[in-house]
């Protein structure tokens, strides 16, 4: 270490021999597979055990969730909006809550009770401005206090929506959730635990409609103003971590998280993702848009294949997960209601700004769920310095005793040198697998052929990235002293450079930083005893980087499954690029987890692995991948592919004009992909002929309105004909707007209108699209939002209604020209004709089919 950087032989590579270098491979894949088990079971929740039905009373048990879920799920054959499930599955809650309340023992104070809700407000969803009507969705609410409690007293609220998607059994999402709430409300009576503050439980009956159910409760319910504190429990996936991925305001919520989580599952990074993914929950509600209640948002993240499809079925939960989300919610449950910090919402503002509490996001994750790292924004201040210090100082420490001007600048050249090689080694690391992804595509059909089959992904793209990350040292023979302390400030400068843009994730390259500074420490020590070129003086360094390399390769583990999952429901961009997004984004992101998890040994490494024949080695494994993936299909029924087919029936009056099937898919393999695979129905829809893709088939997203806002992440829908009779024999009523009254004031215009749905029966929602001269309506407490515009057409008011469809809507518009008001109604029922569901049967397992029947009608006023 006395000797400066400068002047000490470049070691190269050259130096170990080729057998020597494959047993250092062989030796460092037993240890990085060893890990990465570990890892797999962790995330798939495998160290977690259920606990069965008959479990003692005092404890959390997922059986008896899953007897609750079977009920809901199994029993009661949809929870849609519109289906009489919906209502059974409220009447099972709510029964099982009153037999809770009926032997609880005197110490408790419990109401049960069924609320309705109606309202109208304005959002911001998947991006774009949607207005929302809704009337009459119903809530199951339960309090559980002690029984000298008071009323106003403030209280935690734990909530969870029985409501499923369209088309979806909702086994996970979220059925998952109010059972584990039942059990959780029965836990607390059964263990003889009084909560010191009361515990309100939301059976939300209305999210998947936009967080309804959540609105009406936090605007109107008489227990509004007492909650302090709020968990949501959400699933997008069907297990696995659940992970809390939004937390706040403060960072109170995530404190008390992380001292009481039996299996913590958090990290500060998932709120600065959060927005990426399609998607949004109750907390925004709570939390943001209504209220500005403290709260965690607690979500199962994996088994994202099947949320929101029909294959979210009981079979398809993870076991484990349950288990530990309950025990993690009970001890949460205890600490909120404990918490000095739990106030009203009135009077924790006036506390906070009392106290001068830090209301700036802290750094937090999770260690392989085991335990938790929790820290202020003010220490990471300190922490996060720390090692940009420690390399400033370095060039001082290396050549120690000796130094002069010189020696320390031509150190400090070195350094640079160093952390320059470094730099490209990570970024060749992610580059190089990114354009073998988008390369791949051009000799092949298929995109996304590792979404049914993720350890493709690795196998295509590890030994690539590998390939990138020790190119560099072998063209550019720099020292192994100048790549570590390269390597370590520019792991330093990453840490700085997060804190400073004000992100919450430089937690992992300051682990990485401090973790090879105590390997390179403690190798030096041994180097001692052993020579340099023994592979010994690698594992000297690499072992005491165990606990932090386990960390990058569960979190980057986590991250790569994570995204292939959700890359089927990401949605598609236009041709011909869409095509390669989601193939190079993998490609990326598995060379940056390299970078984590590979990156910080590359510096001492390359002695034995920078070698052409090695990575020759690594291009060979990376043919193999290649071709062998070319033949695998991308889907399975355990990875489906997510297909819209929507049926129109373009009314005027009663009478229908045109009827047509409107297909969309929303990841990068499209419709042509699908009907290729699918030859039956696409044989079914072209009568026999071949099926073409020509321009008089697609359609665009105007016609998909039902659906609004969703229909921004298809491109290329296409329409067929479709017949138009059939219809008749189930409704003899087609929705219809009829005009009221007309009242003229100053060139003003208010249209007084009445929306009846006809006969319809199984409506899901009724989307307004407004275009024109429109000035004022009587939606969200008469405020107009900003216009949108749907592919290309002229700016539109768009509001969605939802709730019993017997009744009529009334509500006016007001214009402030004499041009023309133009209304499309699109009402989206669940029924379909008998020639729907064939067409529906056509379709392989591995397409995922939501189908729907649009009543589409148009008005001028
Ligand atoms: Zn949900």
């Amino acid at each position: 270490m006395a000797t400066p950087a400068s002047r000490r032989r470049p070691t190269f590579a050259g130096a170990t021999t080729t057998a020597e270098a494959l047993r250092v491979l062989l030796a460092l894949a037993v240890l990085y597979g060893a890990m990465s088990l570990l890892v797999y079971r962790v995330i798939h929740m495998r160290h977690v055990a259920p606990l069965g039905p008959d479990a003692p009373p005092g404890e959390f048990s997922e059986g008896r969730v899953l007897q609750h879920l079977r009920r809901l799920v199994v029993d009661i054959p949809g929870r849609q909006e519109g289906t009489p499930g919906l209502e059974a599955a409220a009447q099972y809650i709510k029964g099982q809550l009153q037999g809770l309340a009926a032997r609880a023992g005197p110490e408790y104070r419990i109401e049960v009770e069924e609320t309705l809700v109606s309202g109208s407000f304005s959002m911001m969803f998947l991006r774009h401005r949607v207005t929302l009507g809704y009337r009459n969705h119903k809530n199951i609410v339960m309090r559980i206090s002690s029984n000298v409690s008071e009323d106003d007293e403030p209280s935690l609220l734990v909530n969870g929506h029985y409501d499923s998607p369209l088309g979806s059994p909702g086994a996970a999402d979220c059925g998952s959730c109010v059972a584990s709430m039942l059990e959780l409300s029965r836990l607390i009576l059964d263990s003889g635990w009084v909560p010191p503050r009361p515990v309100i439980f939301l059976f939300n009956g209305a999210e998947e409609l936009f967080l309804l159910g959540s609105h009406g409760f936090i605007k109107t319910h008489k227990w509004n103003n007492t909650i302090g504190a709020f968990i949501n429990i959400e699933a997008s996936g069907s297990g696995g971590a659940d992970l809390v991925c939004q937390s706040g305001p403060g960072s109170w919520p995530s404190r008390i998280y992380a001292q009481t989580a039996k299996y913590p599952m958090a990290n500060s990074v998932a709120q600065d993702m959060f927005g990426i993914i399609p998607g949004d929950t109750d907390y925004r509600i709570f939390a943001e848009d209504i209220a500005n209640i403290p709260g965690l948002d607690i979500i199962f993240v994996l088994g994202g294949y099947f949320y929101h499809t029909s294959y979210d079925t009981l079979e398809n939960l993870f076991p484990g997960s349950i288990q530990a989300r309950g025990e993690n919610l009970f001890n949460l449950v205890k600490a909120f209601t404990n918490s000095s910090m739990l106030l009203k919402e009135s009077d924790a503002s006036s506390k906070a700004v009392q106290d001068g509490i830090d209301d700036q996001r802290a750094i937090f994750f999770d260690y392989l769920t085991w335990f938790m790292v929790f820290y202020p924004r003010n220490l990471s201040l300190i922490l996060h310095s720390l090692p940009v210090a420690v390399f400033l100082l370095a060039p001082l420490f290396l050549n120690f005793p000796n130094i002069t001007f010189m020696s320390w600048f031509l150190t400090v050249l070195d350094l640079l040198k160093g952390m320059l090689l470094h730099a490209f080694c990570v970024i060749l690391a992610i580059v190089i697998p990114a354009m073998a992804a988008g390369l791949r595509l051009l000799f092949t059909k298929n995109a996304m052929n590792w979404f049914a089959h993720p350890y493709l992904a690795f196998l295509m793209f590890v030994p690539t990235s590998l390939v990138g990350l020790f190119l560099p040292r072998i063209i550019w023979g720099l020292s192994e002293q100048s790549h570590f302390w390269g390597a370590f400030g520019l792991y330093s400068l990453i840490t700085l450079a997060y804190m400073l843009a004000g992100l919450s994730g430089g937690f992992l390259t300051f682990f990485i930083s401090m973790s090879i500074l105590l390997g390179r420490s403690i190798s030096s020590i041994s180097r001692k005893q052993w020579s340099l070129q023994s592979p010994k003086s690698l594992f000297g360094y690499v072992i005491p980087m165990i606990p932090c390399i386990l960390y990058c390769l569960y979190y980057g583990g986590f991250l790569i499954q994570f995204l292939i999952e959700k890359m089927g429901m990401m949605g598609s961009l236009p041709k011909p690029y869409g095509y390669f997004v989601p193939d190079v984004i993998v490609g990326a992101v598995v060379g940056l987890v390299v970078g984590w998890c590979f990156g910080p040994l590359a510096p001492i490494a390359s002695r034995w692995l920078a070698k052409t024949s090695i990575l020759q080695g690594f291009l060979q494994i990376t043919v193999v991948a290649l071709a062998i993936s070319s033949q695998i299909f991308p889907y399975s029924t355990g990875a489906p592919k997510r297909v819209v087919l929507q049926h129109t029936f373009v009314t005027d009056a009663n009478s229908i004009v045109e009827s047509n099937y409107g297909f969309s898919v929303v990841d990068a393999n499209s419709l042509e992909f699908l009907f290729n695979n699918a030859p039956e129905a696409a044989k079914w829809l072209k009568d026999n002929s071949k099926l073409s893709f020509k321009e008089k088939y697609l359609s665009d997203r105007s016609s998909w309105v039902a659906l609004y806002p969703v229909p921004f992440l298809f491109s290329g829908s296409l329409k067929f004909p479709a017949q138009t009779e059939e219809i008749r024999k189930h409704y003899q009523h087609f929705p219809q707007l009829i005009v009221q009254k007309t009242l003229s004031n100053n060139g003003n215009r208010r249209v007084h209108l009445e929306l009846s749905l006809g006969s319809l029966l199984e409506i899901w929602t009724t989307s307004l699209n407004i275009t024109g001269p429109l000035s004022n309506w009587s939606f969200a407490d008469y405020t107009l939002s900003a216009p949108q515009t749907v592919s290309g057409g002229p700016p539109s008011y768009i509001c969605r209604l939802s709730g019993k469809s017997y009744e009529n809507w009334s509500f006016w518009l007001e214009a402030n020209s004499s041009e023309p008001l133009r209304i499309d109604v699109a009402v989206l029922d669940q029924y379909l004709v008998d020639s729907t569901k064939e067409l529906k049967s056509l379709f392989p397992s591995w397409a995922d089919m939501t189908v729907f029947t649009t009543f589409f009608s148009t008005y001028h006023l």
